[in-house]
């Protein structure tokens, strides 16, 4: 059986009977006939348009079924994303300039200080995996940010299936860190926790003489961004810091958080990104849509899924559910019923205290509701109150769940391929649910442009009260960011609606203004 084979075999088919099945076409699949328009399948300038289409059907297929991007690209950051390529182009895995850069770290002494930045025409930071999916994106985008912000290349580590996911993003070169690279594995091995290659671990350790610019420099850093940073790993959001890393040539990084929120608030970053982004609340939206493009294996999977399952209804309903105590738990049920019924996200069911009214008897619309779980649960509970009881506004509700995991796994290519499929399928809902603390459902929204209702995390294993919330911003949470009361205050950026220690962008007064506008 080949790759696509067992993607299908081992993706869960769901349980609604068959009576349901038979909706067939792509529904907003953006039909040319009719008047209505083309859609934009380089979204206004975004993408590159000198791909080749069939290596990465989903580059410029994904506008069908991901809709027409929600905000649109700043002139600014097409020009920056178009240079990013070139240089990445110039530099990128064995150029001319890339082998010799590597050829010069191989023959001296890995670890050696010199005071030369490595005459450097190409500098480079490295992305290692490091936790779930959805944090890995967000950590990827991040760094991309990052390597535009400070003119460096983005390599990212082939580990851990990463290229089964992922098309390259960069056309005519790739991202991919080849295996002739100056990274040893001694230094790989001693990236965990205090790391001794570490910019926090060499600052706290005097190793390093940042402040003093003809100072000897470490060819690599290693920057850990992790839940763990402290104070001195913290050092990376700060000016005098990042002038001190401009000179070092390799830059490493792991991390498991969205540290966009604070580049924006680093005066040597700031005036760029504002004229970047100037809708701050689309960072995540644009860069993800720019960056990641399934595989031709991963995106069959995700439109033969929306084919079978999801094109044809009325109404597409995503509801991630995300539990970080394990479970299923009854409270996390009932916050998402909830949080459904108060919203009017689904219809209630006839009971003896109500009865349909006239109009609501010919409704014939169908509601279809993706829920994606490690646990099966829910979906079932779900799908069994809307096939025992009739809906109070005659709406067909069909439940579905793509796959259910039990548990999160790692180093398993088919449970990553499963997890992008549901992010990438919850994305393409026409409202979104999603839980809060969850990195899965930041990507899902974002990708998708969605502002979802934020199912608050539970305390003490109890529903909040009020169980959800619809967020302001589509952007993704970063969970821990410094707590550096110098840095500049900006309105734009605040604690999060899901997590107040944690720090999210915001639109802007316009973007607010033109939003109530448009809807
Ligand atoms: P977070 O932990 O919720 O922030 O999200 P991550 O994506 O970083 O890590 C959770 C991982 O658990 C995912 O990447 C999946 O591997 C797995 N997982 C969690 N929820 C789901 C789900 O609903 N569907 C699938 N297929 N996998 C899930």
């Amino acid at each position: 059986m080949n790759l696509t084979g067992l993607l299908l075999f081992l993706f869960t088919i769901p349980k609604e009977p068959k009576l349901f099945y038979g909706f067939s076409g792509v529904a907003n699949a953006g039909s040319h006939k009719n008047g209505v328009p083309k859609l934009d399948r380089l979204l206004g300038g975004l993408l590159h348009s000198g791909f080749d289409e069939r290596s990465c059907l989903s580059r410029y297929e994904s506008v069908q079924y991901l809709k027409e991007l929600k905000r649109q690209p700043s002139s600014f950051l097409i020009s920056r994303l178009r240079s990013y390529e070139a240089l990445h182009r110039r530099c990128g895995p064995h150029t001319e300039t890339y082998n010799k850069t590597v050829e010069r770290f191989v023959s001296e002494n890995h670890h050696e200080f010199s005071d030369v930045d490595g005459g450097a025409e190409c500098k480079y930071v490295v992305w290692i995996p490091f936790s779930g999916l959805g944090n890995r994106i967000l950590t990827m985008t991040s760094a991309f940010l990052y390597a535009i912000l400070t003119g460096r290349v983005l390599l990212v580590d082939p580990l851990d299936h990463t290229p089964d996911l992922f098309c390259e993003p960069f056309p005519g070169t790739s991202w991919f860190l080849p295996e002739n690279n100056p990274i040893t594995e001694d230094y790989v091995s001693r990236f965990g926790e205090n790391s001794p290659f570490s910019y926090g671990s060499m600052v706290k350790n005097n190793l390093i003489d940042r402040f003093n610019v003809v100072s000897e420099k470490p060819p690599f850093i290693h920057l850990s961004l992790t839940y763990v940073m402290d104070e001195y790993d913290e050092l990376f959001f700060k000016d005098e810091d990042q002038i001190f890393l401009q000179k070092i040539p390799w830059l490493t990084m792991t991390s498991d958080e969205y540290f966009i929120p604070s580049l924006f608030l680093m005066p040597l970053f700031q005036k760029d990104l504002e004229k970047m982004f100037p809708e701050k609340d689309a960072v995540f939206h644009l860069l993800g849509r720019y960056l990641f493009h399934p595989t031709n294996p991963v995106w069959g999977l995700i439109t033969r899924y929306h084919k079978a399952y999801l094109a044809g209804a009325d109404e597409k309903i995503g509801i991630q559910v995300r539990v970080f105590e394990g479970g299923p738990f009854r409270h996390v049920l009932d916050q998402i019923l909830t949080c459904t019924k108060e919203e009017k996200i689904l219809p209630p069911l006839i009971n003896q205290e109500n009865h349909p009214n006239n109009d609501d008897k010919n409704n014939k619309k169908t509601k279809v509701v993706l829920i994606t779980s490690l646990s099966s649960w829910y979906a079932d509970v779900i799908r069994d109150m809307y096939l025992l009881y009739p809906t109070l506004t005659g709406e067909v509700i069909r439940v579905l769940q793509p796959s259910h995991e039990e548990y999160q796994k790692s180093r398993d290519g088919i449970h990553y391929i499963k997890s992008l499929a549901e992010m990438y399928l919850l994305g393409m809902s026409d409202r979104l649910v999603t839980s809060g603390w969850s990195t899965f459902g930041y990507v899902a929204q974002g990708l998708g442009g969605l502002r979802s209702w934020v199912l608050y995390k539970p305390e003490n294993f109890s529903a909040p009260d009020p169980p959800c919330q619809p967020v302001i911003s589509m952007e993704p949470c970063f969970h821990l960011p410094p707590l550096d009361h110098t840095m500049t205050v900006v309105p734009y950026v605040r604690p999060c609606e899901d997590r107040i220690r944690g720090l999210k962008l915001y639109p802007d007064n316009q973007t607010i203004l033109k939003n109530i506008l448009n809807s």
